[in-house]
């Protein structure tokens, strides 16, 4: 292997204790921890999993947990009466409406019931138009963690060819707005895309999420670049990405690990955003023509 590792452990924890830093001094100016809300809807074992992991991680931080647990036989109007509540609570800085929702769920609509302010998840309407308009606000988790991971290698963004393999509303486009912020020159590329290595052995920068396992080799790499993989698959081997990481690592420059590589960069960015939104409110009451969610 030639390839530098990027180690998304050892910098996520870094996100961390900077995290619990902010929340023990916001509680000590404020007399009140920040809170954290989480909302799972139904009984999918995965988001079971996720959202136990978040609640944990937010607790050890030092934020107050609210959990809500909505059957799958719950109605979208429960789960906006649950987010509406949560949206009035001053206790509550941050709400997370862990996705999926079950079938037959307006996830936009739904979504759109949390206030841009608490949206620690970066998924609203509004949220998704403040990093459009590249004005401050709470980025979507994974977005801004592989954005920490590039930092961490110390390449120059700006200019750089960079190639993003997905167009979600989770990752993949938020990831390409996040790149271009910084001045990257900034390709998506998607299931439609003819000739996938053509275009990705011309970034120096690649993100892979596509949700494909190993997905891209080593010919689709251009040699020296740094490579991201956000791919999660859980085989009969272990965790793989949507990277063969054998013979790319033998190629690129940098590259991540799965599991421990994008993987715990989407908690610690769900505790700083939850942090930012806190203080931001807090900065509010001391002076209300505050930012809403500004950095
Ligand atoms: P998604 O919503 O399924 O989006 C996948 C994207 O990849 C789509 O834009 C799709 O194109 C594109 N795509 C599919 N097949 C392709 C191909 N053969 N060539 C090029 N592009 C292709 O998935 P997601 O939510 O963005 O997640 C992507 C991956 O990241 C998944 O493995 C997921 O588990 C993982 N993930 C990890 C974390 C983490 O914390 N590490 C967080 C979120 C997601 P179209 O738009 O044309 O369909």
């Amino acid at each position: 292997m030639s390839a530098r590792l990027i180690d998304g452990t050892a910098v996520a924890e870094r996100l961390r204790q900077e995290a619990a830093r902010r929340v023990a001094a916001f509680t000590t100016l404020t007399g009140l921890a920040p809170g954290l809300a989480t909302v799972l809807v139904g009984d999918n074992p995965a988001s079971e999993v996720y959202v136990r992991r978040k609640r944990r991680a937010a607790s050890e931080a030092g934020f107050i947990d609210f959990h809500h647990h909505l059957s799958a036989s719950s109605s979208p109007g429960d789960v906006a009466a649950v987010l509406d509540d949560l949206a009035q609570d001053e206790r509550v800085s941050g709400i997370l409406l862990q996705l999926p929702l079950p079938a037959g769920f307006d996830r936009h609509g739904l979504v759109d019931h949390i206030p841009v302010a608490k949206d620690v998840d970066g998924l609203t309407t509004g949220s998704q138009g403040l990093l459009a308009r590249g004005r401050p606000g709470l980025r979507p988790c994974t977005a801004a963690g592989v954005i920490d991971l590039l930092d961490e290698t110390g390449i120059n963004l700006e200019g750089a060819a960079a190639v993003i393999v997905g167009r979600s509303e989770l990752v993949g486009h938020p990831a390409a707005e996040l790149l271009l912020a910084r001045n990257a020159t900034v390709t998506i590329a998607h299931s439609r895309t003819r000739d996938l290595a053509e275009v990705t052995a011309r970034a120096d920068v690649l993100i892979a999420a596509a949700g494909i396992p190993r997905l891209i080799t080593a010919a689709h790499i251009k040699p020296g670049a740094a490579v991201i993989d956000v791919g999660i698959h859980r085989t009969d081997t272990g965790l793989v990405g949507d990277v063969r990481f054998e013979e790319v690592a033998e190629v690129a420059g940098w590259v991540t690990p799965v599991p421990g590589g994008v993987g715990p960069m989407t908690i610690a960015r769900l505790l700083a955003n939850t942090i930012q939104a806190a203080e931001a409110a807090h900065a509010r009451t001391v002076q209300p023509d505050a930012p809403s969610s500004g950095q």
